[in-house]
């Protein structure tokens, strides 16, 4: 019996794992996949968004602000990337100018920080700025992160903080009588509390403990290229067009690593588990992005990528608590950038009033482990020289980081986790040289067969290892 599950391992429940483990109560974590941070919350665009676009009185525009708030001290506490590199919205045309102005009036109302600037500043900012760029806001507060890296060591230190994650448990149903029983495809959990964050399937979820509950979602598809990090310079700032009724628009940006990200579209569709990247929509990228730069050479780009919204059609956030059952549904954007701001909120909002909360003592620290510059690796190899051996040169990861990467609290399972943790497959040759490398470690330090190691969702097909993963 614990008195917090949270369903799902997105950005959401990373985040609330994070902020209870501090706390004096017991928490489980239910996720369907081997990995965790691996649907909405890994494919998009990684921005802490200022937060002028969201709707005046919507929960979007309250948790926005005190997202990106707290990102800066999390990422420090848990030593995660994160960069502020100001971003600008821009406008192609007269028509737009009145919009302009509107959103710096916005900004300036919430405190957010705005400069209104002209052609010859942006172009000093902005050399590869489109050349029909008339006028921008520059805000120098929007940020950067890797999504996954910031989920990953969010759940890292929870789990070593005292929250039980279970992977591969997918819940199939709730009951309620005094407690909450949640049925799974691992047998049954009990709880005095349920939160649901279960990104795509938030409804779904939803439906099993009411299943009159009449929230509806609409899926949102957003296609993506991305490019070498060799064109690092390429770029200074987010650049983001002028929003429209679709949302923020295809935006150009580069990521902590140095990939330019050029991206997304924004369409509905009926399979929320399409992620298929489609020529009509990488074409859309195309053909918008160059209205805001000047279009880079389509050699340059070395992977395509698509992610869902799940958003809801009242569009804004679904917060609420139903007898000590919460949903936290409908997260689209900026549900990254919110997502300290979410579970501020429902930790202030519902759960200081049904549990009796005290900050916990004797936390265990944990910091990420991020990319070793040359002068790290050659220190670290003169105790170990698998930190010499390098698995993918074009990211240059050596046997050892990958190692690491499984045996953390929350390790890596599948290729995919691998290349999350610490990225080899990122590079220009997406793992044509290193993955089966990669795979080779993986059975061996997990003890299972090759043929068992899966790619990405798919089912382990033997049992996992690891402290967090029994009962
Ligand atoms: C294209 C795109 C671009 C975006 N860009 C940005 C951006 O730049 N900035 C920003 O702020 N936001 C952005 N967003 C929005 C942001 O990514 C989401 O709001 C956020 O990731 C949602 O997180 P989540 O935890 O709710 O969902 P998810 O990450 O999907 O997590 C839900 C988890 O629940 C699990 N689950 C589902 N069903 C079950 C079940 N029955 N049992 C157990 N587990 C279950 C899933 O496996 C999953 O791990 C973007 C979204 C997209 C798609």
């Amino acid at each position: 019996m614990y008195d917090i599950i949270i369903i799902g391992s997105g950005i959401i429940g990373s985040m609330l794992a994070y902020d209870l483990s501090r706390f004096n109560v017991s928490v489980c974590v239910l996720e369907k996949n081997v990995e965790i941070m691996n649907e909405v919350s890994s494919s998009n665009s990684g921005l802490v968004h200022a937060g002028y676009d969201p709707e005046d009185g919507t929960l979007k525009a309250q948790l926005n602000l005190i997202g990106a708030k707290r990102y800066p001290q999390i990422a420090k506490d848990l030593n995660v990337d994160y960069k502020q590199v100001g971003s600008l919205l821009v406008s192609n045309s007269m028509d737009e100018h009145e919009a302009l102005l509107k959103y710096a009036q916005r900004a300036t109302q919430r405190k957010i920080d705005v400069k209104y600037i002209q052609q010859d500043e942006i172009r000093r900012m902005e050399p590869n700025i489109s050349d029909s760029v008339l006028e921008a806001l520059f805000f120098p507060t929007t940020a950067i992160i890797t999504p996954w890296q910031m989920g990953f060591a969010c759940m890292n230190y929870a789990v070593l903080n005292g929250v039980k994650l279970f992977r591969q448990t997918k819940v199939i149903g709730i009951d309620k009588n005094e407690n909450y029983t949640v049925h799974t495809t691992q047998g049954v959990f009990e709880s005095k509390c349920v939160i649901n964050c279960t990104g795509l399937n938030g409804v779904d979820v939803a439906k099993y403990q009411d299943p009159n509950s009449e929230h509806q979602l609409e899926f949102r598809k957003g296609e993506y290229q991305v490019s070498d990090i060799r064109d690092e310079s390429y770029l200074n700032h987010v650049i983001y067009p002028m929003p429209s009724k679709l949302g923020k628009g295809v935006l150009a940006l580069k990521t902590i690593e140095g990939n330019l990200m050029f991206g997304p579209t924004s369409y509905v569709i009926d399979n929320r588990y399409d992620f298929s990247t489609t020529v009509n929509g990488l074409n859309e990228v195309d053909s918008k992005i160059s209205q805001i730069i000047k279009p880079l050479a389509k050699n340059r780009m070395i992977r395509q990528f698509a992610g869902v919204r799940p958003g809801s059609i009242t569009k804004d956030f679904i917060i609420e608590n139903k007898d000590g059952f919460i949903n936290v549904i409908g997260i689209d954007s900026p549900g990254l950038a919110s997502a300290p701001g979410i579970s501020e909120y429902v930790i202030e909002s519902f759960l200081k009033k049904d549990f009796e909360l005290e900050s916990k003592m004797n936390l265990v620290d944990f910091k990420w482990k991020k990319h070793l510059s040359s002068n790290e690796r050659n220190e670290l190899i003169k105790d170990d020289s698998r930190y010499g051996r390098i698995v993918c040169v074009c990211e240059t990861i050596s046997e050892k980081e990958i190692m690491n990467a499984i045996h953390l609290p929350v390790g890596a399972r599948s290729i995919k986790g691998v290349k999350r943790i610490t990225r080899p497959g990122s590079g220009r040759c997406q793992g044509g040289f290193c993955e089966s490398e990669v795979v080779r470690i993986l059975a061996r330090e997990l003890n299972v067969d090759m043929k068992d190691i899966p790619y990405d969702n798919d089912v382990f097909l033997t049992p996992l290892g690891g402290h967090d993963e029994t009962r």
